[in-house]
């Protein structure tokens, strides 16, 4: 994939625990992507960035790990607070100030330093480790500060639509266009298209409950 071009990823690691791991991803092995995130950062995929959902499985061994690979690689390791949208059998964790109390009882709390400008920061909040560590903390929290207002993402979903919010059942086709030959122009009248149907804010902290997700989270890429 770096010989084809791509230079830098983000992989999804939960928790250490292969148990757990293997629940939260429904049949993933944990050794695998241990072993994927090596072959990353061997090969030179940068910023490499573990995103890491605070749920129920989440303990002070995973905060070691990840302290652990902050020191010694250059990784963003990123917690992002639990979304709920229902049906994983998975459980709420920690927020995101409790995250951050363990993780400063176990550095120390003198030696947290909230650094800007971290390039490709997208909506985290990152954090330096001193004496210097490689890599960054970061912290994203859809729920409890959500950034809609500054969010520019547009997701490709794997059978070719595009999708301007995680959270909205709304999808563009592009695959069908491309294969009919839709010239430059048509296809970016469809990227704004996206762009002008993304909101202005979420509803998963509202009593009116959840959005109609026709897709998985993980068939997004979310
Ligand atoms: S809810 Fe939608 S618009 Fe808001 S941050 Fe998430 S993907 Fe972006």
């Amino acid at each position: 994939m770096r010989e084809a071009g791509l230079d830098r990823v983000n992989i999804s690691l939960d928790t250490v625990n292969p148990i757990m791991f293997s629940r939260i991803t429904t049949c993933g092995r944990i050794e695998d992507t241990l072993l994927g995130i090596q072959s990353a950062l061997d090969v030179g995929l940068t910023p490499l960035k573990l995103n890491v959902v605070l749920t129920e499985s989440l303990c002070e061994t995973d905060l070691q790990y990840f302290l652990e690979q902050v020191r010694r690689f250059p990784i963003a390791v990123r917690f992002i607070e639990y979304m709920p949208l229902g049906g994983t059998g998975i459980g709420n964790g920690p927020d995101i100030e409790t995250v951050k109390g363990m993780l400063s009882t176990i550095v120390g709390a003198k030696k947290w330093r909230p650094i800007e400008n971290v390039k490709g920061n997208g909506p985290a909040k990152y954090y330096q480790i001193l004496p210097k560590a490689r890599g960054t903390f970061g912290f994203i929290t859809p729920i409890s500060d959500h950034f809609c207002g500054e969010c520019n993402r547009l997701r490709l979903t794997a059978d070719g639509k595009l999708r301007p919010c995680l959270l909205s059942s709304k999808e563009i086709d592009v695959k069908t266009p491309l294969r009919n030959g839709a010239s430059d122009r048509e296809l970016a009248l469809l990227f704004h298209e996206a762009v002008s149907e993304k909101p202005q804010g979420h509803s998963l902290c509202r009593a009116s409950g959840y959005p109609d997700f026709k897709r998985k989270m993980s068939q997004i890429g979310g």
